[in-house]
């Protein structure tokens, strides 16, 4: 297959991949959110069932602190435990008999502000058989000496006055307005007797000792101030009376100073019971009796604000339970406590992306090895072109010598030239085959190195004769240099010398005819370098480490057509790691490369 095809095939394939785990992982989340709502609600439903049977056990037994129990016989209101309420809904009074009774005084009062003769006229009605009416001429009476600036004298009269109690006078009872007339006197005059009057005046309305409706009782505590926590009863009695109103039976949510309370109720107008419940009492019970880690819960009114709320209100889930259906008298709201925390991926979905990225994984490390693999084998190929190109030249030649020296067609004189032709090309050839079998000997690691002490020196100087001997380097000046004493080395004399004359090989190949090639042999750290420095064109930055692979060429030398393998370096570099030493390489374009074998120097020396 082609490498397009090939690359296409994998990117299919990975995206194929991809879009299914995709999928699959969507649905999976999908099914697994979906799951997870289920259960978040057969929980909340669980939790409201719960909370509805300790409602219903806490109304039963709500503790009587917190409630408090009504009865109402005609249109009266009392506790059931007899406290007094302070106050409570009164019907309305009939219009005051009295004031006929009393109409020609009144105008002596009123009309000729003559109180004096007022006092006089009031006086015999003292003695009246109604006591109501005794009561109302004594409050008149005080009320002129008052006038007449008789301070002590009117202080007198309500004492008077007070002994008459609950008689209804100027609509109130009299010992409550004899009280209250005392205090207003006494505080006016300035008289430390005031504390003691207001004293008792606050004594008869907390204990509820009068009957007042709201509108008196609010009237009279404005001496004395009682604690508005004290009325609460009182002002939930009367709410609780306002809702009864014409329903025989019913409960309603009231608010007192920002308590909710339950009113519940059964009777008619006239006669009738009732209970106010402190709501956060019972959902304080409820509490108690349901644990529930991670969920809140909360009860509504019918307008579905919370009733004495629990927790901060969050969004999410949540589960209202109406009282239609649960025939409490609040709604009741439950939902999980916290938000569960998003989980970013679930162990199923995370799986799945793991599985995806270690297919994909396998996918990229397969096209890796494809890819590579295909470039090997083009490499290959061109390694094939190339060697079936170096032998053909040789082979050429050596078959147009034979034959034209079989052919009789070569004069005397020139068949030395030939004979000697046709060693050198021979010898060429062979070169070209033992390279190429060594090459694959020491690849694969089967060649079998000779070691043996080497006094490098007089090693390269030998070879760099040799070579200057070749055809090859006859347009070369080949130049040997020793530098410092570099140690003996231990080494293949037969590989090393293929190294070397590789290095020298490709310096007379790649510079131009007349250049300069230098061989030379110096000490290095604790071993020893033959260099081989020679003037042609150097080799650029990328491709200097790419070079030492086999079947790679470079692409100037390709370019030139510049006869080779690609193996002589992969070579070298094969050679030198065998003996424990490394290949340098120095070049810049235009400026030549020094090729440098490093070998460390033999044990022992
Ligand atoms: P070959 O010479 O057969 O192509 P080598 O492995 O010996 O293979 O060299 C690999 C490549 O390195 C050459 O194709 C060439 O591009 C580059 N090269 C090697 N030696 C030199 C040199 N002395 N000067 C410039 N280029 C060189």
């Amino acid at each position: 297959m082609r490498p397009l095809r090939w690359r296409i095939a994998f990117l299919g394939i990975a995206c194929l991949v991809v879009l299914l785990l995709g999928i699959g992982g969507w649905r999976l989340a999908v099914q697994e959110q979906s799951i997870a709502r289920e259960r978040t609600r057969e929980r909340l439903e669980n939790a409201a069932s719960l909370i509805v049977r300790e409602c219903e056990r806490a109304l039963a037994r709500v503790p009587p602190g917190d409630s408090l129990s009504l009865e109402w016989d005609d249109g009266r209101l009392r506790r059931t435990d007899g406290v007094p309420l302070l106050w409570s809904p009164l019907p309305p009074s009939p219009p005051d008999p009295q004031d006929e009774i009393f109409a020609a005084a009144e105008t002596m009062e009123f009309g000729a502000r003559d109180h004096v003769r007022a006092i006089g006229l009031y006086l015999p009605r003292l003695a009246h058989r109604d006591p109501a009416v005794r009561a109302g001429a004594l409050l008149r009476i005080a009320r002129c000496e008052r006038n007449l600036g008789r301070i002590g004298a009117a202080l007198r009269t309500y004492e008077l006055l007070g002994a008459f109690g609950d008689t209804p006078t100027g609509g109130a009872p009299a010992g409550l307005v004899a009280l209250h007339e005392r205090a207003v006197l006494l505080e006016r005059s300035g008289s430390p007797e005031v504390l003691r009057v207001r004293g008792l005046l606050r004594a008869a309305l907390e204990t509820g000792h009068y009957r007042l409706d709201r509108a008196t009782f609010a009237f009279y505590s404005r001496l004395v101030s009682i604690p508005e926590s004290a009325q609460d009863w009182a002002e939930a009695a009367g709410g609780l009376m306002n809702h009864a109103d014409g329903y025989s039976r019913g409960s309603a949510i009231i608010t007192v100073r920002g308590r909710r309370l339950l009113a519940e109720w059964s009777g008619e107008r006239n006669r009738g019971t009732g209970r106010l419940v402190e709501i956060a009492s019972v959902q304080r019970a409820v509490a108690e009796a349901v644990r529930m880690p991670g969920l809140r819960w909360q009860f509504l009114d019918e307008t579905g604000r919370g009733l004495a709320e629990i927790g901060p209100q969050t969004g999410g889930p949540r589960l209202v339970k109406r009282s239609a259906e649960t025939g409490l008298p609040w709604a009741i709201l439950v939902r999980p406590g916290q938000e569960p925390a998003p989980a970013l991926l679930s162990p199923v979905v995370a799986a799945l992306l793991l599985a995806g990225v270690a297919i994909l994984a396998a996918l990229f490390l397969a096209y890796r090895a494809v890819e590579r693999q295909l470039h090997l084998a083009h490499m290959q190929s061109g390694f094939v072109a190339a060697v079936s190109h170096e032998f053909r030249t040789p082979i050429a030649v050596l078959g147009h010598m034979a034959e034209m020296l079989e052919t009789g067609g070569v004069p005397d004189h020139r068949k030395r030239v030939y004979y000697a032709t046709l060693g050198r090309e021979t010898a060429r050839l062979r070169e070209l085959v033992e390279g190429l079998l060594d090459f694959g000997r020491i690849e694969s690691g089967h060649y079998r190195y000779r070691s043996e002490t080497l006094d490098l020196v007089e090693f390269v100087r030998a070879l760099a004769d040799e070579f200057r001997g070749q055809g090859a380097a006859s347009a070369h000046e080949i130049v040997f240099e020793a530098t410092g004493e570099p140690p003996p080395v231990s080494a293949d004399r037969a590989t090393l010398r293929r190294a070397v004359w590789n290095l020298l090989e490709n310096a007379v190949k790649y510079s131009p005819p007349g250049k300069r090639v230098a061989v030379r042999v110096a000490a290095s750290g604790n071993g020893a370098a033959i260099t081989v420095r020679d003037e042609g064109p150097g080799i650029p930055a990328h491709e200097r480490r790419a070079i030492f692979q086999k079947f790679v060429r470079g692409a100037a030398a390709r370019d030139a057509n510049i006869k080779g393998t690609g193996i002589g370096l992969a070579l070298v570099d094969a050679i030198v790691r065998a003996h424990g030493g490394r290949v340098e390489l120095d070049s810049q374009p235009g400026e030549g490369s020094h090729f440098t074998i490093v070998l460390p120097a033999e044990v022992g020396s």
